[in-house]
């Protein structure tokens, strides 16, 4: 008999639904803010990026009318082939300005920053010493790079010193530390004040991947700012898509650092820039967070009020120092029907992180926090939350 040479699709997905491993896809008929219609439902979100409620902030959207209508809809090309916007030239040196750098690139997405220039910054004769949480897109970069990789502890800086030491013993080209800024699942924070010294100990490069802190840390100027580690830092990169609530990759450090990055970087070099409307949102968002210093003070006080509230109903929320609040559930089939009673019974709409985002048998659901919560906001999901996790035995 011949063989279908596509039957593993529906085998796959068979597994994984068998496993409450499946990813279901719900769809937004308004913007992605609390307040938001979902599947056909009025909902409260709490898992968007979007920290700061800047999606729908009235002067980014404006910004983006006014450049689609100048410029058009498209970008046309790769920057290095058909040239890049002004408007581009001008979110870069904002963006520098606003990190304290001396330059900065604006990239396709995160993503594609660690998948682009991570196997440019290092290679086969080099060594990655990469905490054991860092986020896929990490992952990823360092596979293609071919680099050695050696794994420390999470946010162990110990770990990361006896690391560091059998790596030197190697005699590699370049050592790289990589590090998120902020861990995505857990929204914990990298120790970069301890990374940083014995970085410098050992003649390491780090590299800090700080989509989740942009934003909401150091008044919005992201974790390298919180740690005022200024200048010690070797390679920034970031998102717009979070925290600014637009879309893009940054990537911030040295003069160098951004012409050897527009140069080598295979995703910058390969895939088409930006359209005009979204890197002028981009440059409106750094206005806002510059100007409008509330949605930072807001997202920090709805943090602590929430956290504080489901921690004393009995939830295990990890090492969370940020506006991501997981809700530790452990198995993933209850994690999923917390999510699922939420959303259905009580219209709270908290996204079940299963594996591969997260062990097996840390299964969660990860709440974000938002300056657009409002207090009674914040109330009724609680009252919502508590009822629902004694009603399915979880807390
Ligand atoms: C979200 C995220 C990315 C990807 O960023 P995008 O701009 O959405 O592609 C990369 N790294 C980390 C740590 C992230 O949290």
């Amino acid at each position: 008999m011949k063989r279908d040479p596509v039957a593993f699709l529906k085998e796959d997905m068979t597994e994984l639904r068998n496993n409450n491993l499946e990813w279901i896809i719900r769809y937004l008929e308004e913007g992605s803010k609390p307040h938001s219609i979902v599947d056909g439902k009025e909902v409260l979100m709490l898992n968007t990026n979007n920290y700061l409620g800047l999606a729908t902030h009235p002067k980014i959207i404006q910004a983006t009318i006014d450049a689609t209508k100048k410029y058009g809809a498209g970008a046309g090309a790769v920057p290095v082939i058909a040239g890049s916007f002004n408007l581009t030239k001008e979110f870069q040196e904002r963006f520098a300005k606003f990190k304290e750098v001396e330059a900065s690139l604006l990239c396709q997405t995160g993503f594609a920053v660690n998948s682009g220039l991570i196997p440019m910054l290092v290679g086969k004769p080099d060594i990655v010493v990469s905490d054991e949480l860092n986020h896929g897109s990490i992952i990823d970069g360092v596979r293609l790079s071919g680099a050695k990789r050696i794994i420390y502890k999470h946010t162990d800086v110990g770990d990361l010193e006896n690391q560091l030491k059998e790596a030197e013993k190697e005699s590699a080209r370049r050592i790289c530390i990589i590090t998120d800024g902020v861990f995505s699942m857990d929204g914990d924070m990298a120790p970069l004040d301890g990374i940083a010294q014995v970085a410098e100990e050992f003649g390491a490069m780090i590299f800090v991947d700080d989509c989740h802190g942009e934003g909401v840390l150091g008044e919005g100027r992201g974790i390298v700012a919180h740690f005022n580690l200024q200048g010690k830092v070797h390679v920034e990169g970031g998102s717009m898509s979070k925290g600014f609530g637009v879309f893009g990759g940054t990537v911030a450090g040295s003069k160098d650092l951004i012409e050897f990055c527009a140069n080598k970087s295979r995703t910058y070099l390969l895939s088409t820039a930006h359209p005009p409307g979204v890197v002028a949102a981009n440059i409106a968002s750094i206005d806002v967070v510059e100007t409008e210093p509330q949605h930072v003070k807001r997202v920090w006080e709805n943090t602590n009020y929430f956290k504080k509230e489901v921690q004393s109903m009995g939830y295990d929320t990890g090492n969370s120092s940020t506006p991501i609040i997981p809700l530790i559930i452990g198995d993933p089939g209850k994690a999923q029907e917390l999510a699922r009673v939420l959303f259905e019974d009580e219209g709270i709409y908290g996204t079940p992180i299963v594996f591969p985002m997260v062990a097996r048998e840390l299964s969660r659901i990860r709440v974000q926090m938002n300056a657009l919560l409002t207090k009674d906001d914040l109330n009724m999901a609680l009252n919502a939350i508590e009822k629902v996790g004694k009603k399915l035995d979880i807390i």
